[in-house]
């Protein structure tokens, strides 16, 4: 059996062709393609406003450059990639974490409280692609600043976020390489970004040769070549995602431990499992035994406030019983578009003689 890892992306001859006649346009970046790549983008996850970045990581900065004030406090949870989180120290606010529920996502009631104590914004995950539900009354009720970090899900919008940002790394849903995205409702919101996407600057009328910076900005734009495979992924999305589900089916019907029921919802960006491992040394044992069967597992995710950076900062202490047991016991199992039946039989037949 060829290695099989837990996540991957699913290129073919339509990308090359589109890759291809991209590199052959006028333009390399900055061109027609990236308006064209936005505007297929936003009908798809149900905003007005989608601005194309290089990364998920500087979807995650920018955003938080329009949200945040200098000092002030997020609530974030702790089970998530360190760009949500950094994004937030960007700004300079000082993320708060908060456990998660049972399902890895942030614990709304626990978000709740720290929101009654005096914080005014929060940093979500749909982890895993599992869509919120109930989250919006958050904002009705205490008019916070809420953004959604949606790397894991691409479905259609059904929350009242400000800002929700994606990521094109290859093992995310759709890929342009390197990629990302912002989306928003609010037209000033997304004015700032497309400002702050290309060095603050703005088109000036005095001279033929004018512009003018108004914003310190960066350059975080994504190429037209970059857009050019994104539509062309976009245009397979559906597909992509019908194979996650039965894939998703096929573990729930196996003997192992899903994180959450079957959920229609889900993106199934990961299919995580889990079992009552004695100890974290108990867990590494068997990714270690998966790996020379060939098999990648992987976890997601490390506990950010645990991070030696973070712990320099003073966080690490915070009472997370959810987070620590779910850290034991979960591992994320190999789930992507092009995951052969086969394969599929294999990593489950493997995993549940392995498992102790
Ligand atoms: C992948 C990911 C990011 C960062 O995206 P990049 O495109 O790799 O910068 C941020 N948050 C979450 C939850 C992610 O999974």
């Amino acid at each position: 059996m060829d290695f099989i890892p837990y996540g991957r992306q699913s290129i073919n001859r339509q990308d090359i062709l589109a890759l291809t006649e991209a590199l052959q346009d006028n333009y390399l970046t900055t061109g027609p393609k990236i308006d064209e790549f936005e505007k297929a983008l936003a009908k798809h996850l149900n905003f007005q406003y989608v601005v194309a970045l290089s990364n998920g990581t500087a979807a995650l900065h920018l955003a938080s450059l329009c949200l945040l004030e200098k000092n002030e406090t997020v609530v974030t949870p702790p089970n998530s990639f360190l760009a949500t989180a950094n994004s937030i120290l960007y700004a300079g606010a000082q993320p708060l974490f908060i456990d998660i529920t049972d399902n890895g996502l942030i614990d709304l009631n626990l978000a709740e409280d720290a929101i009654k104590r005096g914080t005014k914004a929060l940093y979500a995950v749909s982890f895993s692609g599992l869509p919120f539900d109930g989250i919006n009354y958050l904002k009705e009720k205490y008019n916070i600043k809420f953004l959604l970090d949606n790397a894991h899900f691409i479905g259609q919008n059904e929350t009242d976020c400000d800002i929700a940002t994606y990521s094109f790394h290859p093992v995310k849903h759709i890929t342009t390489g390197e990629g990302g995205a912002v989306a928003t409702n609010d037209k000033v919101i997304y004015e700032k970004l497309r400002t702050l996407r290309n060095h603050g600057m703005q088109k000036s009328n005095k001279y033929p040769w004018d512009y003018e910076m108004t914003d310190l900005g960066y350059n975080y734009r994504l190429t037209d070549i970059q857009c050019a495979l994104g539509l062309s992924q976009l245009s397979k999305l559906d597909l992509f995602q019908k194979r996650r589900h039965q894939i998703a089916k096929r573990y729930h019907q196996s003997p192992l431990t899903a994180l959450y029921p079957y959920n229609n919802k889900s993106s199934y960006h990961l299919f995580v499992a889990r079992h009552p491992f004695e100890s974290l040394e108990q867990k590494a044992e068997f990714f270690i035994k998966m790996r020379e069967k060939n098999i990648g597992l992987q976890y997601h995710y490390i506990p950010i406030n645990k991070q030696p950076y973070y712990r320099s900062l003073g966080y690490g202490n915070e009472k997370t019983p959810i987070m620590d047991r779910y850290y034991l016991e979960s591992f994320s199992l190999p789930i992507y578009p092009s995951l052969k039946e086969n394969e599929q039989e294999y990593v489950i037949e493997t995993a549940l003689e392995l498992l102790p």
